[in-house]
């Protein structure tokens, strides 16, 4: 019988994440005030992160323990398994090889709380009662429920008050591992309430739930904040998929000539790509291509510029060097709402301007096109930010075709879709939109931004 899974057993759960700032060509600039402007230091982040969370911010040690309790409760769900797409490669006529690691096996759903947990435990060891955070339509929120609920740490969370009428599911999940769930603009906070005056029937965005969320924890001792994406220990956290991938490849005799992964704030993509990125900076497998793919609504790779900007709305986090389409650019409402933010992580885009990663950005429907083949091949249904990457993966898988190649691809499905279903629907009834890359309003939003 063909092997359709790779599987490890709890004992090869990797024991230390992989940090590619060791590694880097060039590591990005230094973090800036947002008042100051001048590099931050840890005194300025100790109001709202653990020192343990700000030390693995900064530092350039290659090789990272992982906490044995953290260890415990990755084994709930990890090592993840790799699958062989066979099915999709024989719909392809492919003679590439497709092999997808399956980040849906986690309680949330999604990759979330490989960082999710770790960073409950360094709060919780660090003496905190809380966490104050913010969800879009509710991955990061559920995934941080989850942690506080498995260390004991109560867990605030700000969600979009749209997202909070429209999506009711994920908000009940938070709510059953014990989360607060407010709909931000709430009036819990100032932030909140000054925008509730101005207007009382304000939907909401992430940039306010960020706001309100980092108040809330500034503004309480027993209180931190916690991002699920975009941060330096953030990707640190999430190299156990690609770090597993690598070692399940390695059973089959295999190694990736092309590792995709989607990209929202470049988190799932940095955990999948940077332990084959190591392997490409130090010379060993020079020609591995990693790429990151993004929806050509919110095109922040391909369309953005490299410079400092502010990861929220409001300007309250610190400046860093990303590509950016300008904090206050809004994309249109497209599906995959993970992938909606005006920015990318720093390691991410540093990668990408050194030319280690590439990117693509397609439009939704040729995505859940991609997302309905995998569906009916594969069977699991995918996360509308996940279909990115299959999308990718599939051109790829076709390009083989044509070149006659056998290419061998990875990629990450980052969560299943089993709670985006109104997507699927609007789909298959004809209602998804193209949204052309707004030219425009890029180029107005990055006038906007601060000249450093
Ligand atoms: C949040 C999310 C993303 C996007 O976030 P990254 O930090 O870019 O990984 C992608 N896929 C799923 C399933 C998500 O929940």
């Amino acid at each position: 019988m063909r092997q359709t899974k790779i599987v490890l057993s709890d004992k090869e759960i990797p024991t230390k994440w992989y940090n590619i700032m060791a590694d880097m060509p060039n590591l990005p600039k230094p973090p800036l005030h947002p008042g100051t402007k001048q590099p931050v230091g840890p005194d300025d982040l100790t109001p709202i992160f653990p020192m343990a969370l700000i030390e693995q911010e900064m530092t350039q040690e290659r090789w990272i323990d992982i906490p044995e309790e953290v260890l415990d409760i990755y084994s709930l769900w990890r090592p993840a398994p790799l699958f062989r797409a066979h099915r999709l490669e024989k719909l392809l006529g492919t003679p590439a090889k497709i092999y997808y690691k399956y980040e849906g096996v986690s309680p949330a759903g999604s990759h979330k709380p490989n960082t999710a947990i770790p960073q409950a435990y360094y709060n919780k060891k660090a003496g905190m009662k809380r966490i104050a955070t913010e969800t879009g339509a509710g991955q990061w929120g559920t995934s941080m429920a989850l942690a506080g609920k498995l260390f004991g740490l109560d867990v605030t969370v700000y969600m979009v008050k749209v997202s909070y009428g429209q999506k009711p599911y994920r908000r009940i999940m938070m709510e059953t591992w014990g989360a607060t769930v407010h709909a931000s603009p709430s009036n819990t906070t100032n932030s909140g309430r000054k925008i509730l005056e101005l207007d009382p029937n304000n939907s909401g965005s992430l940039g306010i739930a960020i706001s309100e969320a980092v108040e809330d924890a500034a503004t309480h001792s027993d209180t931190n904040y916690a991002l699920g994406s975009v941060l330096n220990h953030v990707c640190l956290h999430q190299t156990v998929i690609g770090l597993e991938a690598k070692k399940q490849l390695e059973l089959v005799g295999d190694y990736p000539d092309i590792v995709i992964g989607c990209c929202g704030g470049g988190s799932n993509l940095a955990g999948v790509a940077f332990p084959f990125l190591h392997d490409k900076i130090k010379g060993n497998r020079k020609d591995v291509r990693i790429i990151a793919v993004e929806p050509t609504s919110c095109p922040t790779l391909t369309k953005g510029e490299f410079r400092y900007d502010f990861g929220d709305v409001a300007g309250f986090t610190p400046l860093m060097t990303m590509y950016t389409l300008g904090h206050d650019f809004m994309p249109s409402g497209i599906h995959a709402g993970g992938l909606r933010y005006h920015g990318d992580s720093p390691l991410v885009s540093q990668l990408y301007h050194d030319k280690l990663i590439e990117a693509q950005a397609y439009h939704q429907r040729t995505v859940f096109e991609a997302a309905m083949q995998f569906a009916n091949t594969e069977a699991i249904i995918p996360a509308p930010e996940s279909a990115h990457a299959i999308r990718a993966a599939i051109n790829e898988a076709l390009r083989a075709k044509e070149e006659g190649k056998e290419k061998t691809i990875l990629f990450n499905l980052s969560g299943h879709g089993y709670l985006d279903l109104q997507a699927y629907a609007d789909y298959r009834e004809g209602k998804l939109m193209d949204h052309e890359h707004p030219e425009e309003d890029i180029r107005k939003s990055l006038e906007k931004l601060p000249k450093i």
